[in-house]
C-alpha cells in the first residue's frame, strides 16, 4: 500500500469458449456486441478440445474448427484465437482455460467470460465453479429459443445481455450444410468456402 505507481490501465479481456463447428454470425455479433458493452479491448476465441457436453456426436477435428475460427476473426483486429484448449488437450474445463490465459497474459488483465444463456444456466454445474467466479465476469447472452434461466450468480459477477436477435447455431448450420442448403450469410464468406474445401458436414456414407 501508500505511494502508487502512475497505475496502467488493466487490460480488458473478453474470453468466448465454443466448440465453433462451425463458427458462424451468432458467435461474432455476441462478441462484437459484449466488446462494445463492456469496452473490451479484445476478445479471444477459445475452440474447445474435446467438448464433453457434446460426446453424443461426432466432433469436426480440432485444427478445422481452429482455422475455420482463424479464418472468421482474422480482419477484426480486437478478435483473436487461442490454442491453449487445444494444445492442452483432453476435456475442455472453462477453469483451466482460464488459467491458462490468466498465466500467459499476466495480472494486469479483468477477464470476461462470455457464454450463451443457454450455457451460463449451467455455470454451477461445472467443476471448480467457486473458482471460476473469482477468475472472471460472466455475460451470458441471450438467444432466441433460450429463455434466460436465473443461473444464481453471486450479484456483480454475472450480467445478462440481449443480443440482437439471431436465430443461427453450428447445429443448424451442420443440418443445412447435410440437406446442401446453403448456409451464405449464416457463416462468413470464407467459412463456406472452408466448408466447402474440407467437404465438412457431409452426409454420412449409406451403410451397405
Ligand atoms: P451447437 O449448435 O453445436 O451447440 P452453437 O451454435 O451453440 O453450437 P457453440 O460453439 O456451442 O455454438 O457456442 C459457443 C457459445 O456461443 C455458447 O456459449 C453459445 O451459447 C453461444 N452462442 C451460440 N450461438 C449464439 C447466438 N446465435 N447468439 C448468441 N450466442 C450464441
Ligand atoms: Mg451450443
Amino acid at each position: 500500500a501508500g505511494a502508487s505507481r502512475p497505475a496502467r490501465r488493466r487490460i480488458r479481456l473478453g474470453v468466448m469458449g465454443g466448440t465453433f463447428d462451425p463458427i458462424h454470425h451468432g458467435h461474432l455479433v455476441a462478441a462484437s456486441e459484449v466488446a462494445s458493452l463492456f469496452s473490451l479491448d479484445e476478445v479471444v476465441f477459445v475452440p474447445t478440445n474435446q467438448p464433453w457436453q457434446k460426446s453424443d456426436r461426432p466432433v469436426t477435428s480440432a485444427e478445422d474448427r481452429y482455422l475455420m475460427t482463424v479464418i472468421a476473426t482474422a480482419s477484426n483486429p480486437r478478435f483473436s484465437v487461442s490454442r491453449v484448449d487445444i494444445d492442452r488437450g483432453g476435456p475442455t474445463y472453462t477453469v483451466d482455460t482460464l488459467r491458462d490465459l490468466r498465466a500467459e497474459r499476466g495480472g494486469e488483465v479483468d477477464f470476461f467470460f462470455i457464454t450463451g444463456a443457454d450455457a451460463l444456466g449451467q455455470i454451477f454445474s461445472w467443476r471448480d465453479a467457486d473458482e471460476l467466479v473469482e477468475m472472471a465476469h460472466f455475460v451470458g447472452c441471450t438467444r432466441p429459443g433460450h429463455t434466460l434461466a436465473d443461473p444464481g450468480l453471486p450479484l456483480g459477477k454475472a450480467s445478462l445481455v440481449e443480443i440482437p436477435a439471431l436465430a443461427i447455431s453450428s447445429t443448424a448450420c451442420r443440418e443445412r450444410v447435410r440437406r446442401g442448403e446453403p448456409v451464405w450469410y449464416l457463416v462468413p464468406d470464407g467459412i463456406v468456402q472452408y466448408i466447402n474445401k474440407r467437404a465438412l458436414y457431409q452426409p454420412a456414407e449409406e451403410a451397405t
